[in-house]
């Protein structure tokens, strides 16, 4: 079922790592990996040079994770005031509008240093310092990167929240880190749409938990009209454009947080991930260069919005360490028309391209021709991130966007883990269409049974990680014991991932789905992903989500949610014509029992479909729908539990 596409000798006659350095550098990376990431760790700029680089254990009785534990740096300063020298004119922030008429702008290194060095001085004179959480509610503008590394470059701990968030979430995330600041806009703009972002907080502000608020920041971005209450309230401008462009940063330590984040929240309740300076900052750069084959002329762009771990490791602090041009787009993939992407990369002669497998499969619903009248020849490299990639919707991106000619760097991490740790490297390693392929240098993946048994081979179980790579997220903010029980308890010794996985004879990796939705039909293990992918292969379908739902006589019975293409019909017969489908496709013992037809799933604002509520919609059990407070699209709910298929 897996065909090869090996990698291209072009491509690699050019690559930053070819085929036998791969294999040298893992093999280095696991068997020495403090000397390893001592030599890594030269890549960053450090205050003091670390001379401990790894330590950590995983035992429950004795547990730490800690990496370069004496060393010294800012993340500002790695991102900006050792770029200045070299790169001080090239264009750090290329900033493409949500209104492809209205102006681009380009904001160098230099500019970048200067925007940050005064928001840093204007946050310490409203008594903002090391260690304080400053919450950053912005659009996709340039000021949502500088608010970032001036948190970073004064030592506070910024925790993003992505601007599509209503006040409930807002208010639960500000008060889970006590922030004394918030930087937010007057409002923002997705395809035209205006977010009341000032108003989102106002609201926010009002309920309990949030008094440790001091300060709101607005910045003027739309022009709206917004309330303003004194003496909280400040125009970001009035403040900060006065200040001096110059300021020091901060002394930080390796293990000192840089922020936190909430998890998207596709299994449960969010969880304060903390990520700190140094390991995070290294590992972010070191696989933005290698993964995305990273060349100084790049123009590099990745769709993920700033409020999701992907905009933080890959827009913001890996390409600026490693002083590339890092495209921030404020708009949305069918805005004004579904062609936009592609118009963008034209216009802004895009060579590296990394989005999410929900745009995708969204954009190849709507056909080739919107793709086929631009040009995209600036592109050489795509990536993939978020979900497992349909091999249907991996071979259309590879096909149609990337002409053939360009790689695909399906990326499997998670917000836990900071960067990308499984992932072809596009100049060695060939790759097949739906696996993430092999394991980044330092990451030593495992598969094992449900007693925790490690698997050999080629084997089908749980993932989790035996050793700790430097990206590594820390604790759970203010809950380590949660930290502790979720990720080290399940599988002694080893990180648990909560995904499932296989792993094939070639030692590919295929993530399955999380474990909670790989299905047991009469003790065979299904993976959702699995099914999902031969329904989308089908030439009518757009999407599919696959769960398991109690059945009598199997265990478990695969219940099917089904979107179609654009100007397709559901009928009786397509119905039967795809529950065959599948049948012919894997086999009689992955037939659907029931499929529904969805005219939306339920998602996440990060555009992951959420599977425990499908799971609680086919148990009939609407009841306990449990927090959906981080879906994109609340309704897309109520039609599916009104149209359940069985009663
Ligand atoms: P929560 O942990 O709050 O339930 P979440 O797991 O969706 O939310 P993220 O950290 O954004 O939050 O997502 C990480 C997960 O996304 C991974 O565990 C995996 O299930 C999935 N994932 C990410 N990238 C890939 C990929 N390339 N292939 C397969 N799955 C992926
Ligand atoms: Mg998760």
């Amino acid at each position: 079922m897996s065909d090869l596409y090996p990698v291209k000798p072009e491509f690699a006659a050019k690559a930053r790592i070819g085929k036998d350095d791969y294999q040298r550098l893992y093999r280095e990376s696991v068997e020495d990996p403090e000397g390893f990431w001592a030599k890594a760790a030269e890549r960053l700029d450090w205050f003091r040079k670390p001379t401990v680089i790894k330590d950590v254990s995983y035992k429950l009785e004795d547990f730490r994770i800690r990496w370069f534990a004496d060393g010294e740096l800012n993340a500002s300063v790695n991102c900006l005031d050792r770029q200045l020298e070299k790169r001080g004119d090239k264009v750090a922030i290329l900033f493409e509008p949500d209104d492809p008429s209205a102006p681009v702008q380009k904001v160098t290194y230099r500019q970048l240093y200067e925007r940050v060095c005064k928001l840093g001085n204007a946050l310490r004179n409203l008594g903002v310092g090391k260690g304080d959480r400053v919450t950053i509610y912005l659009p996709m503008i340039p000021d949502a990167v500088v608010a970032m590394l001036a948190c970073a470059r004064i030592g506070a701990i910024h925790s993003v929240v992505f601007g599509g968030f209503a006040p409930n979430s807002i208010a639960d995330r500000v008060a889970d880190c006590g922030s004394k600041l918030i930087i937010t806009a007057d409002e923002g703009l997705r395809g035209a749409k205006k977010i009341p972002l000032k108003a989102n907080v106002d609201a926010a502000l009002k309920l309990p938990g949030t008094n440790t608020v001091e300060t709101v920041l607005v910045v003027r971005h739309t022009g709206g009209a917004v309330d303003m209450q004194a003496p909280r309230d400040r125009w970001f401008h009035d403040v900060v454009d006065g200040q001096p462009a110059q300021c020091e940063p901060e002394r930080m330590n390796a293990e000192d947080p840089l922020f936190i984040l909430y998890t998207s929240g596709s299994t449960g309740k969010p969880k304060g991930v903390l990520h700190t300076t140094g390991g995070y900052l290294l590992y972010a750069s070191y696989t933005h260069e290698a993964i995305f084959d990273l060349r100084e002329d790049d123009i590099y762009w990745c769709t993920a919005d700033v409020g999701w771990v992907t905009g933080h490791s890959y827009i913001v602090y890996g390409p600026l360490a490693n002083g590339a041009t890092s495209l921030v787009f404020e708009g949305v993939p069918n805005y004004p028309s579904v062609s936009r992407f592609w118009e963008v990369i034209d216009k802004h002669q895009v060579t590296i391209f990394y989005t999410a497998p929900t745009a995708i499969r969204a954009l190849m619903r709507e056909g080739e021709a919107p793709v086929k009248k631009t040009s995209r020849s600036s592109l050489r490299l795509l990536g993939s991130v978020g979900e497992p990639i349909n091999p249907e919707a991996w071979r259309w991106y590879y096909d149609v966007v990337g002409d053939g000619r360009c790689p695909i760097v399906d990326t499997w991490w998670q917000t836990e883990t900071g960067g990308i740790l499984i992932s072809p490297l596009p100049g060695a390693v060939d790759l097949k269409p739906g696996s993430a392929t092999v394991p980044f240098f330092g990451v030593r993946p495992a598969l094992v049974d449900t007693d925790g048994r490690v698997l050999e081979g080629a084997a089908e179980g749980n993932l989790v990680l035996l050793d700790s790579w430097p990206g590594q997220m820390r604790t759970v903010y203010g809950d380590h014991q949660r930290f502790i029980d979720t990720y080290f308890r399940t599988y002694p010794g080893t990180y648990f991932t909560g995904d499932g996985c296989r792993r094939d004879e070639d030692g590919y990796y295929w993530i399955t789905g999380r474990v909670d939705d790989v299905i047991n039909v009469s003790g065979h293990r299904i993976g959702t992903a699995e099914v999902e992918s031969a329904l989308v292969a089908h030439p009518k379908v757009a999407e599919a989500a696959v769960v398991g739902f109690p059945h009598e006589i199997k265990g478990q019975g695969i219940y099917a949610y089904v979107t179609l293409k654009a100007g397709e019909q559901p009928s009786d017969e397509l119905q039967k014509e795809l529950v065959a489908w599948v049948r012919k496709e894997i086999g009689p013992i992955a037939t659907p029992d029931h499929l529904q037809w969805a005219a939306g799933l339920p998602k996440t604002r990060s555009g992951k479909i959420m599977r425990r509520i499908l799971r609680k919609i086919a148990e009939n059990a609407p009841d306990q729908l449990g927090d959906t407070s981080t879906l994109a699209d609340p309704s897309v709910v109520e039609s599916l539990v009104s149209e359940r298929k069985v009663k």
